[in-house]
């Protein structure tokens, strides 16, 4: 996988940027989260400054609804859009999209004479603009792209003890997680609505390195003993990765997800008087991004990950179809 980076310059050629613009929208159509928009701009910017011209491609929405709306906000709101820049129509509106059709991505490819995934979070997709057009145009990562690949590929390779702590629902989707973390993390914690099924599931009960919450299992948030019991498990590690709320928090039960929250926080700044520094802590999960988002403090860790279930199978298989498709890019 070849980073934007390595082109020097784009000599005036179009490039195609897949980015990922289907941010949530509120009843009135007013835009709830532009964090998606707003992490593609270095990528768009840095092609601009390098003489090329970026032709943004997004899916929005539900099969057939327009992007315009999202396309007007943007520009209003990033002058680096204002100019120079073009635009396509909802990428699924086209059905060769979802079906990865190949004339459709030749449609696509036939626009432009580079393409550059900024779609990390759609990259679990094997779809027309992720894996199709990469074989036909010179393909790159986008700037955010790599800071995801980056970033969360740290956690294969962690300081220890490392300490992944798993909360939300759909066990199915987590398992995998466990699995491949059981050889890599030093504990464990399976908390949310995972920890019942958790408990069900004989080999991980069995194993040293599980955590569950204490009491009981089916609670809708995470109870006060356990956030106990996590904060020293967090304070005894180097390396921290959550995905998944300990809580039911549409409904009300956050105060636990928001406390370890906090608890992430205050161990992500060096203590001076120990003179150690702030652990790294990882965290992603599209839930557990609408429940910190409130509370802006994003920039207090290592990394928050916008990848949603995108990162989740990046960490269990460690790649992406949209990771092979642009290692397998033509020069
Ligand atoms: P993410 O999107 O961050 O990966 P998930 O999609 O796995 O997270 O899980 C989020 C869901 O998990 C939310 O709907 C939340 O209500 C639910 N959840 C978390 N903890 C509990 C709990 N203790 N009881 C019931 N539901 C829970
Ligand atoms: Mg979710």
């Amino acid at each position: 996988m070849k980073s934007v980076k390595e082109v020097g310059d784009f000599e005036n050629k179009k490039v195609l940027v897949r980015g990922d613009w289907n941010v949530p929208v509120g009843e009135n159509g007013e835009i709830l989260d532009a964090s998606r928009i707003e992490v593609s701009l270095p990528t768009v910017e840095y092609i601009k400054n390098r003489n090329g011209i970026p032709i943004i491609a997004s899916h929005f929405g539900r099969e057939g609804e327009s992007i315009e709306p999202i396309i007007t906000y943007a520009k209003k709101n990033y002058l680096i859009l204002e100019e120079g820049v073009e635009f396509l129509e909802n990428l699924r509106q086209n059905s060769g999209e979802e079906t990865n059709s190949e004339e459709f991505a030749k449609e696509l490819a036939s626009k432009a004479e580079f393409y550059v995934n900024e779609a990390f979070s759609t990259s679990h997709r094997e779809h027309a603009s992720i894996v199709g057009v990469p074989k036909l145009l010179p393909s790159f990562a986008g700037l955010r792209f790599v800071e995801e690949f980056e970033k969360l590929s740290t956690a294969f390779n962690p300081e220890h003890p490392f300490l992944l702590i798993l909360g939300g629902a759909k066990f199915e989707t987590k398992l995998p997680l466990v699995k491949k973390f059981l050889n890599i993390a030093d504990y464990i914690f399976i908390g949310g609505a995972l920890a019942q099924k958790a408990l069900e599931t004989e080999s991980l009960t069995q194993n040293p390195k599980i955590i569950l919450p204490v009491g009981d299992l089916s609670a809708l948030d995470i109870n006060q003993e356990t956030l106990v019991l996590l904060k020293s498990k967090i304070e005894n590690s180097k390396f921290v990765l959550w995905n998944g709320p300990l809580g039911k928090y549409e409904d009300g039960y956050k105060e636990g997800t928001l406390r370890l929250t906090q608890m992430l926080v205050d161990s992500s700044a060096p203590d001076f008087a120990k003179a150690t520094p702030g652990k790294k802590v990882i965290i992603g999960g599209g839930d557990t991004e609408n429940v910190i988002d409130e509370l802006n403090i994003s920039h207090k860790f290592f990394f928050v990950s916008l990848a949603g279930g995108a990162m989740l199978e990046f960490l269990a298989n460690g790649t992406l179809p949209g990771i092979e498709a642009l290692n397998q890019t033509p020069s």
